[in-house]
């Protein structure tokens, strides 16, 4: 959008008008980061114009308000409006916050990935109407809202024109892809029916489905991806516990029994598809036992990979009264036996695989002489750079 008004992008760390910071509520310490990188701006730049957005602005836009050297602060539909916002803003006192209720946030605003030739990430859905208990994105995305399929096929248009060989379809659920612009289109279109569409694109070489609830992820899609030449055998599913007293004091809508049946097909139909798992540890009420359990469904499980969260408390959050916290301790040791187990469980996909010929898209950054690239079920494999196979994808031996 800034391109389109005449702006130029920079690195972060040079000289620019304008530093917009999109913060995330995820992330842990989003207030500290956020302090550091505007005191480092006015460091460098005292007269730029610093503006913040992204889910973290939404929650908190008045803390951030208040952090010195902020100028301007947008939620969640106002980021959208950044141009005209910027035309009418000058450096001063005191920060101006543009942000409405999150019930009141409508309309989709589709985008994608512009940096990497090689991967674009394609939004295609926004928003939640799930409520676990430790999340905040619903409060600050809003609600479930998607783009059409008729939209979506013509940005994968202009990617392809881009040069782009891989797109990664990416929403804040998914799954639940087909509410319309709006969020009240109670299945207006769904997204096995996107997936569907998308195959038959013209010029597409791979998609990726980023991540995609259980309960979502239905045997129909699953056995679509088996026979798909475009959709790449990898997904990732969150699980979060394995243990269904957690699962329920979180609010998720499967229990460990479904995870397992999900996980099942997948590898019935294709044995060599990637499967990458989210899961928090140290969630309140969770004892020894109930960790337990979840690291043994997680070793009994054929997953190639996790990612752990170490269960942090958030404001507003219905987790919150929920007895007895775990000691931070306790959290961080079970993340850390967790990260072992997920390293076992690579190396273990990995070297499954070793001595196939799988197909490999490689990328365009050039490390010490090398390039990387992923193979259809994302393993990674890092060779001697060759400009002429960048953004290519080429057959390698394991
Ligand atoms: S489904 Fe995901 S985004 Fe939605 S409330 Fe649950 S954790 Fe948050």
């Amino acid at each position: 959008m800034l391109e389109n008004e005449g702006f130029e992008k920079k690195e972060f760390d040079s000289q620019a008008d304008v530093y917009v910071i999109n913060t995330c509520s995820v992330t842990d310490n989003a207030d500290k980061e956020c302090r550091q990188l505007v005191r480092r701006i006015q460091r460098r730049s005292p007269e730029s114009l610093v503006v913040i957005t992204g889910c973290y602005a939404q929650l908190k836009p008045k803390e951030i308000a208040e952090i010195p050297g902020v100028d301007l602060v947008l939620g969640a539909a106002e980021k959208f409006n950044l141009p005209l916002h910027l035309k009418e803003l000058s450096k001063g006192d005191s920060a101006k916050i543009c942000s409405c209720d999150i019930d009141e946030v409508n309309g989709f605003h589709s985008s994608y990935s512009i940096n990497d030739r090689t991967r674009t990430f394609l939004k295609v859905q926004d928003g939640c109407d799930y409520n676990c208990s430790f999340c905040t994105i619903p409060m600050a995305r809003g609600k479930s809202r998607s783009d059409s399929i008729e939209n979506v096929l013509s940005n994968v248009r202009e990617v392809v024109a881009n040069g782009s060989k891989e797109i990664v379809l990416t929403g804040v659920n998914l799954g639940d892809f087909g509410k319309g612009p709006n969020g009240d289109k109670e299945d207006a279109e769904s997204f096995f029916e996107l997936v569907q569409a998308l195959e038959k694109m013209e010029g597409v070489e791979r998609y990726r489905i980023s991540s995609i609830e259980p309960n979502l992820l239905t045997n129909s899609i699953i056995e679509f991806v088996a026979n798909s030449n475009k959709f790449m055998p990898h997904f990732h599913i969150p699980l979060q516990s394995g243990s269904n007293k957690i699962l329920g004091l979180m609010r998720r809508r499967y229990k460990r029994e479904l995870y397992a049946e999900r996980v099942g097909l997948i590898k019935k139909l294709m044995p060599h598809c990637a499967i990458g798992v989210d899961v928090i540890v140290g969630f309140p009420g969770e004892t020894e036992e109930d960790f337990n359990e979840t690291f043994n469904f997680l070793h009994s499980l054929d997953i190639s990979y996790l990612h752990v969260f170490t269960y942090s408390e958030r404001a507003n959050t219905k987790a919150l009264d929920i007895k007895p916290v775990v000691p931070i301790n306790t959290r961080h040791e079970r993340n850390k036996k967790l990260r072992n187990l997920s390293y076992m469980k690579m190396q273990y996909f990995t070297q499954q695989h070793e001595g196939q010929t799988r197909k490999v898209l490689f990328e365009g950054h050039e490390k010490g002489g090398m390039m990387e690239g992923y193979t259809d079920n994302y393993i990674k494999v890092t060779v001697p750079h060759k400009a002429e196979w960048v953004n290519q994808v080429i057959s390698w031996k394991l």
